[in-house]
Protein backbone atom coordinates (compact mmCIF):
# COMPACT_ATOMS: atom_id res chain seq x y z
CA UNK A 1 0.00 0.00 0.00
CA UNK A 2 1.36 3.22 -0.89
CA UNK A 3 1.11 6.97 0.41
CA UNK A 4 -2.08 8.50 -0.57
CA UNK A 5 -1.50 11.95 -2.39
CA UNK A 6 -2.52 14.40 -0.53
CA UNK A 7 -4.45 16.37 -3.27
CA UNK A 8 -5.70 14.49 -6.07
CA UNK A 9 -8.69 15.90 -8.34
CA UNK A 10 -11.26 13.40 -9.50
CA UNK A 11 -11.03 11.66 -12.87
CA UNK A 12 -13.91 13.03 -15.50
CA UNK A 13 -16.69 11.44 -16.97
CA UNK A 14 -14.80 9.77 -20.11
CA UNK A 15 -11.20 11.53 -19.33
CA UNK A 16 -8.51 9.73 -20.52
CA UNK A 17 -5.69 8.15 -18.46
CA UNK A 18 -2.75 10.41 -19.47
CA UNK A 19 -5.33 13.67 -19.38
CA UNK A 20 -6.15 12.84 -15.46
CA UNK A 21 -2.54 11.95 -14.44
CA UNK A 22 -1.51 15.19 -15.94
CA UNK A 23 -3.99 17.06 -13.93
CA UNK A 24 -3.24 15.16 -10.43
CA UNK A 25 0.48 16.08 -11.29
CA UNK A 26 0.05 19.79 -11.85
CA UNK A 27 -0.61 20.70 -8.26
CA UNK A 28 2.63 19.37 -7.69
CA UNK A 29 4.44 20.64 -10.83
CA UNK A 30 5.06 17.46 -12.36
CA UNK A 31 4.52 15.89 -15.90
CA UNK A 32 2.32 13.11 -16.53
CA UNK A 33 5.63 11.21 -16.89
CA UNK A 34 7.56 12.91 -14.14
CA UNK A 35 4.31 12.08 -11.55
CA UNK A 36 4.29 8.32 -13.19
CA UNK A 37 8.11 7.64 -12.06
CA UNK A 38 7.40 9.21 -8.49
CA UNK A 39 4.93 6.66 -8.33
CA UNK A 40 6.60 4.17 -9.86
CA UNK A 41 4.61 3.20 -12.56
CA UNK A 42 5.40 1.77 -15.74
CA UNK A 43 3.93 4.12 -18.05
CA UNK A 44 2.08 7.25 -17.96
CA UNK A 45 0.33 6.07 -21.31
CA UNK A 46 -2.48 4.32 -21.83
CA UNK A 47 -0.86 0.21 -22.15
CA UNK A 48 -0.85 0.16 -18.26
CA UNK A 49 -1.11 -3.31 -16.61
CA UNK A 50 -3.32 -4.15 -13.97
CA UNK A 51 -0.64 -3.37 -11.30
CA UNK A 52 -0.35 -0.21 -12.02
CA UNK A 53 -4.14 0.18 -11.98
CA UNK A 54 -4.17 -0.81 -8.73
CA UNK A 55 -0.95 1.64 -7.57
CA UNK A 56 -3.14 4.45 -8.94
CA UNK A 57 -6.24 3.61 -7.11
CA UNK A 58 -4.27 3.71 -4.10
CA UNK A 59 -2.25 6.84 -4.48
CA UNK A 60 -5.61 8.59 -5.73
CA UNK A 61 -7.93 7.12 -3.34
CA UNK A 62 -10.53 6.14 -5.84
CA UNK A 63 -11.93 2.91 -6.89
CA UNK A 64 -9.98 0.45 -9.27
CA UNK A 65 -13.26 0.70 -11.79
CA UNK A 66 -12.78 4.21 -12.05
CA UNK A 67 -9.29 4.18 -12.67
CA UNK A 68 -9.72 1.43 -15.78
CA UNK A 69 -12.48 3.48 -17.23
CA UNK A 70 -10.17 5.71 -17.95
CA UNK A 71 -8.10 3.39 -20.53
CA UNK A 72 -8.78 3.92 -24.58
CA UNK A 73 -9.71 0.08 -25.35
CA UNK A 74 -7.02 -3.00 -26.63
CA UNK A 75 -3.45 -1.65 -26.54
CA UNK A 76 -2.57 -2.77 -29.81
CA UNK A 77 -5.66 -0.33 -30.61
CA UNK A 78 -4.42 2.71 -28.21
CA UNK A 79 -2.22 5.42 -30.23
CA UNK A 80 1.32 5.82 -28.75
CA UNK A 81 2.12 9.28 -29.44
CA UNK A 82 2.83 10.93 -26.17
CA UNK A 83 4.19 14.51 -27.46
CA UNK A 84 0.93 15.46 -29.21
CA UNK A 85 -2.69 14.37 -28.24
CA UNK A 86 -5.35 14.21 -30.27
CA UNK A 87 -8.51 16.65 -29.57
CA UNK A 88 -11.93 17.88 -30.82
CA UNK A 89 -11.91 21.27 -30.22
CA UNK A 90 -15.42 22.03 -29.93
CA UNK A 91 -15.35 19.54 -26.89
CA UNK A 92 -12.77 21.35 -25.21
CA UNK A 93 -14.95 24.59 -25.97
CA UNK A 94 -17.44 23.12 -24.23
CA UNK A 95 -15.25 22.37 -21.39
CA UNK A 96 -14.51 26.03 -20.74
CA UNK A 97 -18.54 26.85 -21.20
CA UNK A 98 -19.05 24.80 -18.86
CA UNK A 99 -16.41 25.59 -16.67
CA UNK A 100 -14.87 22.19 -16.10
CA UNK A 101 -11.24 21.40 -16.94
CA UNK A 102 -9.96 21.04 -19.80
CA UNK A 103 -9.59 17.16 -20.09
CA UNK A 104 -8.47 14.96 -23.07
CA UNK A 105 -11.30 11.80 -23.79
CA UNK A 106 -10.72 8.45 -23.86
CA UNK A 107 -11.98 7.80 -26.71
CA UNK A 108 -9.48 9.81 -28.90
CA UNK A 109 -7.52 7.66 -28.43
CA UNK A 110 -8.57 5.04 -30.23
CA UNK A 111 -6.13 4.36 -33.05
CA UNK A 112 -9.59 4.01 -35.48
CA UNK A 113 -11.38 6.79 -34.03
CA UNK A 114 -10.80 9.85 -36.57
CA UNK A 115 -14.45 11.80 -35.74
CA UNK A 116 -15.95 12.85 -32.62
CA UNK A 117 -18.66 10.93 -32.04
CA UNK A 118 -20.43 13.56 -30.43
CA UNK A 119 -19.81 16.36 -32.74
CA UNK A 120 -19.27 14.26 -35.64
CA UNK A 121 -15.97 16.58 -36.38
CA UNK A 122 -13.00 15.39 -36.99
CA UNK A 123 -10.59 14.88 -34.77
CA UNK A 124 -7.05 17.47 -35.00
CA UNK A 125 -4.15 17.02 -32.93
CA UNK A 126 -2.09 19.86 -30.64
CA UNK A 127 0.98 19.62 -28.65
CA UNK A 128 0.57 18.73 -25.32
CA UNK A 129 1.77 21.84 -23.64
CA UNK A 130 -0.44 24.02 -25.39
CA UNK A 131 -3.12 22.84 -23.73
CA UNK A 132 -1.54 21.76 -20.46
CA UNK A 133 1.23 23.94 -19.72
CA UNK A 134 3.80 23.25 -16.71
CA UNK A 135 2.77 26.34 -14.14
CA UNK A 136 6.03 27.76 -13.81
CA UNK A 137 6.36 28.36 -17.24
CA UNK A 138 5.54 32.37 -17.99
CA UNK A 139 6.27 31.96 -21.47
CA UNK A 140 3.04 29.43 -21.76
CA UNK A 141 0.87 31.01 -19.02
CA UNK A 142 -2.74 28.99 -18.62
CA UNK A 143 -4.66 31.87 -19.66
CA UNK A 144 -3.69 31.45 -22.79
CA UNK A 145 -5.04 28.14 -23.15
CA UNK A 146 -8.83 29.13 -23.65
CA UNK A 147 -6.99 31.69 -26.19
CA UNK A 148 -5.42 28.74 -28.24
CA UNK A 149 -8.96 26.41 -28.14
CA UNK A 150 -11.12 29.22 -29.69
CA UNK A 151 -8.35 30.17 -32.37
CA UNK A 152 -8.63 26.55 -33.20
CA UNK A 153 -12.17 25.91 -33.15
CA UNK A 154 -12.36 29.20 -35.33
CA UNK A 155 -10.23 27.98 -37.70
CA UNK A 156 -11.72 24.45 -37.57
CA UNK A 157 -15.18 25.27 -38.75
CA UNK A 158 -14.32 27.95 -41.87
CA UNK A 159 -16.18 27.34 -44.64
CA UNK A 160 -14.61 24.35 -46.21
CA UNK A 161 -13.41 25.05 -50.03
CA UNK A 162 -15.49 24.32 -52.98
CA UNK A 163 -16.11 20.43 -52.85
CA UNK A 164 -16.45 18.56 -55.90
CA UNK A 165 -16.06 14.21 -56.35
CA UNK A 166 -18.26 12.07 -54.23
CA UNK A 167 -19.01 14.93 -51.50
CA UNK A 168 -18.44 15.43 -47.77
CA UNK A 169 -21.12 13.05 -46.60
CA UNK A 170 -20.48 9.82 -48.27
CA UNK A 171 -16.79 10.12 -47.19
CA UNK A 172 -17.96 10.74 -43.42
CA UNK A 173 -20.44 8.24 -44.23
CA UNK A 174 -18.31 5.38 -44.83
CA UNK A 175 -15.10 6.46 -42.38
CA UNK A 176 -17.54 6.13 -39.74
CA UNK A 177 -18.98 2.96 -40.97
CA UNK A 178 -15.69 1.38 -41.08
CA UNK A 179 -15.08 2.87 -37.14
CA UNK A 180 -18.41 1.48 -35.64
CA UNK A 181 -17.21 -2.22 -37.78
CA UNK A 182 -14.18 -2.02 -36.41
CA UNK A 183 -15.92 -0.69 -32.61
CA UNK A 184 -17.53 -3.81 -32.06
CA UNK A 185 -15.13 -6.17 -33.74
CA UNK A 186 -13.05 -5.42 -30.83
CA UNK A 187 -15.94 -5.96 -28.94
CA UNK A 188 -16.22 -9.54 -30.42
CA UNK A 189 -19.06 -8.87 -32.70
CA UNK A 190 -19.19 -10.58 -36.12
CA UNK A 191 -18.89 -8.04 -39.02
CA UNK A 192 -21.84 -7.98 -41.28
CA UNK A 193 -21.35 -9.98 -44.82
CA UNK A 194 -20.72 -6.64 -46.87
CA UNK A 195 -17.41 -7.01 -45.24
CA UNK A 196 -17.18 -10.59 -46.78
CA UNK A 197 -17.48 -13.67 -44.39
CA UNK A 198 -14.99 -13.16 -41.53
CA UNK A 199 -15.05 -13.60 -37.86
CA UNK A 200 -14.34 -10.36 -35.66
CA UNK A 201 -11.01 -11.37 -35.06
CA UNK A 202 -9.63 -11.96 -39.20
CA UNK A 203 -11.93 -8.65 -39.53
CA UNK A 204 -9.45 -6.90 -37.25
CA UNK A 205 -6.42 -8.68 -38.34
CA UNK A 206 -7.50 -7.62 -42.28
CA UNK A 207 -8.28 -4.38 -41.46
CA UNK A 208 -4.80 -4.05 -39.50
CA UNK A 209 -2.52 -4.63 -42.97
CA UNK A 210 -4.88 -2.60 -44.93
CA UNK A 211 -4.50 0.12 -42.73
CA UNK A 212 -1.10 -0.42 -42.19
CA UNK A 213 -0.30 -0.69 -45.80
CA UNK A 214 -1.88 2.87 -46.55
CA UNK A 215 -0.04 4.78 -43.78
CA UNK A 216 3.55 3.16 -44.97
CA UNK A 217 6.36 4.08 -47.77
CA UNK A 218 6.88 1.59 -50.00
CA UNK A 219 8.84 3.80 -52.15
CA UNK A 220 12.85 3.92 -52.65
CA UNK A 221 12.78 7.63 -51.65
CA UNK A 222 11.11 9.90 -49.47
CA UNK A 223 7.46 10.25 -50.34
CA UNK A 224 3.87 10.17 -48.55
CA UNK A 225 2.46 6.83 -48.41
CA UNK A 226 -1.17 6.27 -49.94
CA UNK A 227 -2.96 7.44 -46.99
CA UNK A 228 -2.05 11.04 -48.17
CA UNK A 229 -2.22 9.85 -51.61
CA UNK A 230 -5.99 9.54 -52.53
CA UNK A 231 -7.43 9.22 -55.46
CA UNK A 232 -8.81 12.89 -56.52
CA UNK A 233 -12.68 12.23 -56.84
CA UNK A 234 -12.12 11.51 -52.80
CA UNK A 235 -9.36 13.95 -52.13
CA UNK A 236 -11.19 16.87 -53.49
CA UNK A 237 -14.78 15.82 -52.04
CA UNK A 238 -13.46 16.85 -48.45
CA UNK A 239 -10.12 18.64 -48.46
CA UNK A 240 -10.63 19.91 -44.51
CA UNK A 241 -11.32 15.68 -43.42
CA UNK A 242 -8.29 14.51 -44.84
CA UNK A 243 -5.66 17.05 -44.38
CA UNK A 244 -2.27 14.84 -43.53
CA UNK A 245 0.71 16.49 -42.76
CA UNK A 246 2.71 16.93 -45.17
CA UNK A 247 6.07 15.31 -44.21
CA UNK A 248 7.52 12.75 -45.79
CA UNK A 249 8.41 9.05 -44.85
CA UNK A 250 12.14 7.70 -44.97
CA UNK A 251 12.64 4.98 -48.07
CA UNK A 252 10.96 1.64 -47.44
CA UNK A 253 13.83 -0.70 -45.70
CA UNK A 254 11.12 -3.83 -44.67
CA UNK A 255 9.27 -4.69 -41.90
CA UNK A 256 10.78 -1.62 -40.05
CA UNK A 257 9.35 1.07 -42.23
CA UNK A 258 6.11 -0.45 -41.61
CA UNK A 259 3.61 1.80 -39.84
CA UNK A 260 0.08 0.69 -38.15
CA UNK A 261 -2.56 2.82 -36.86
CA UNK A 262 -1.58 3.42 -33.32
CA UNK A 263 2.03 4.55 -34.64
CA UNK A 264 0.09 7.59 -36.51
CA UNK A 265 -1.26 10.50 -34.19
CA UNK A 266 -2.74 12.24 -37.13
CA UNK A 267 -6.44 11.81 -37.71
CA UNK A 268 -6.36 13.15 -41.20
CA UNK A 269 -3.71 10.97 -42.14
CA UNK A 270 -5.97 7.83 -40.60
CA UNK A 271 -8.33 9.31 -42.28
CA UNK A 272 -7.20 8.18 -45.39
CA UNK A 273 -5.54 5.14 -44.43
CA UNK A 274 -9.43 4.18 -42.86
CA UNK A 275 -10.66 5.11 -46.35
CA UNK A 276 -8.51 2.59 -48.42
CA UNK A 277 -9.55 -0.37 -45.59
CA UNK A 278 -13.03 0.48 -46.60
CA UNK A 279 -12.91 1.09 -49.91
CA UNK A 280 -10.66 -1.98 -50.60
CA UNK A 281 -13.12 -4.47 -48.70
CA UNK A 282 -16.71 -2.74 -48.24
CA UNK A 283 -19.30 -3.89 -50.44
CA UNK A 284 -21.05 -0.65 -51.76
CA UNK A 285 -19.54 2.63 -50.86
CA UNK A 286 -22.23 5.74 -49.96
CA UNK A 287 -22.06 7.12 -53.19
CA UNK A 288 -23.24 6.23 -56.68
CA UNK A 289 -19.26 7.30 -58.15
CA UNK A 290 -17.78 3.94 -56.74
CA UNK A 291 -18.40 0.86 -58.01
CA UNK A 292 -20.22 -1.59 -55.81
CA UNK A 293 -17.92 -4.61 -56.09
CA UNK A 294 -14.99 -4.12 -54.06
CA UNK A 295 -12.95 -5.83 -56.94
CA UNK A 296 -13.59 -3.57 -59.31
CA UNK A 297 -12.33 -0.96 -56.86
CA UNK A 298 -9.24 -2.65 -55.84
CA UNK A 299 -8.63 -2.66 -59.28
CA UNK A 300 -9.21 0.78 -60.64
CA UNK A 301 -7.01 1.90 -56.97
CA UNK A 302 -4.50 -0.57 -56.50
CA UNK A 303 -3.13 -1.11 -60.31
CA UNK A 304 -0.02 0.66 -60.33
CA UNK A 305 0.91 0.87 -57.38
CA UNK A 306 4.43 0.69 -55.60
CA UNK A 307 5.18 -2.79 -56.79
CA UNK A 308 7.01 -3.25 -53.00
CA UNK A 309 3.73 -2.39 -51.08
CA UNK A 310 1.34 -4.63 -53.78
CA UNK A 311 4.09 -7.37 -52.78
CA UNK A 312 3.98 -6.72 -48.86
CA UNK A 313 0.17 -7.23 -49.11
CA UNK A 314 0.18 -9.87 -51.19
CA UNK A 315 2.25 -11.81 -48.61
CA UNK A 316 -0.02 -10.02 -45.76
CA UNK A 317 -2.70 -12.53 -47.68
CA UNK A 318 -1.29 -15.50 -46.76
CA UNK A 319 -2.72 -15.23 -43.28
CA UNK A 320 -6.17 -13.93 -44.26
CA UNK A 321 -9.06 -16.43 -44.98
CA UNK A 322 -8.24 -18.19 -47.82
CA UNK A 323 -12.35 -18.32 -49.33
CA UNK A 324 -12.87 -15.00 -48.36
CA UNK A 325 -9.54 -13.66 -50.60
CA UNK A 326 -10.61 -16.18 -53.49
CA UNK A 327 -14.16 -14.19 -53.07
CA UNK A 328 -13.38 -10.91 -52.38
CA UNK A 329 -10.22 -9.72 -54.14
CA UNK A 330 -8.42 -9.46 -57.00
CA UNK A 331 -5.29 -11.00 -57.67
CA UNK A 332 -2.17 -8.79 -56.61
CA UNK A 333 0.26 -10.97 -58.41
CA UNK A 334 -0.79 -9.94 -61.90
CA UNK A 335 0.82 -6.52 -61.18
CA UNK A 336 3.95 -8.29 -59.65
CA UNK A 337 4.63 -10.42 -63.01
CA UNK A 338 8.36 -9.25 -64.12
CA UNK A 339 7.98 -7.35 -67.42
CA UNK A 340 4.43 -6.34 -67.00
CA UNK A 341 4.95 -2.73 -66.56
CA UNK A 342 1.77 -1.23 -64.34
CA UNK A 343 -0.70 0.92 -66.90
CA UNK A 344 0.18 4.79 -66.87
CA UNK A 345 -2.27 6.75 -64.45
CA UNK A 346 -5.09 9.00 -66.17
CA UNK A 347 -5.40 11.18 -62.54
CA UNK A 348 -3.48 12.97 -60.48
CA UNK A 349 -2.74 12.31 -56.89
CA UNK A 350 -3.15 15.04 -54.48
CA UNK A 351 0.41 16.33 -53.25
CA UNK A 352 2.79 14.76 -55.60
CA UNK A 353 3.27 14.77 -59.50
CA UNK A 354 2.93 10.96 -59.64
CA UNK A 355 -0.15 10.10 -62.16
CA UNK A 356 -2.90 7.17 -60.82
CA UNK A 357 -5.02 4.99 -62.20
CA UNK A 358 -8.64 6.92 -61.71
CA UNK A 359 -10.84 5.85 -64.62
CA UNK A 360 -14.77 5.01 -65.45
CA UNK A 361 -15.27 5.76 -62.00
ZN1 LIG B 1 -16.52 16.80 -29.84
Amino acid sequence: MRAPLPVCPRPLAGEALRSWLTRVGRPYSLSAEDLAQCLSLNSPGDTVDAVNIVLLAECARVPIAHVTALLSGPPSWTLRERHACVVCWRCLAEDLQRREPVHLRSIWRQAWRVFCPQHAARLDVAPVRSLFPRRSRRSHPRGRVPEFIHRHLQNSSAEAPHQRGLGREAIVGAIQTIENAITGALCGTRPETDWGLLSAKEFLKIISDLTAWALSNFEAFRAQPPAAQLPSIVSMSSPKIFTPPRRLLAPYGGERSIRTLPQSPHPGLRCGALWWAYALMAQGHPATKLRRDPRDRQQHFLRGRTPAGLAWLHARMDAWPADYVADRWVDLSQWLMPGLAPLPFTDTIRGTNRAVTDTNL
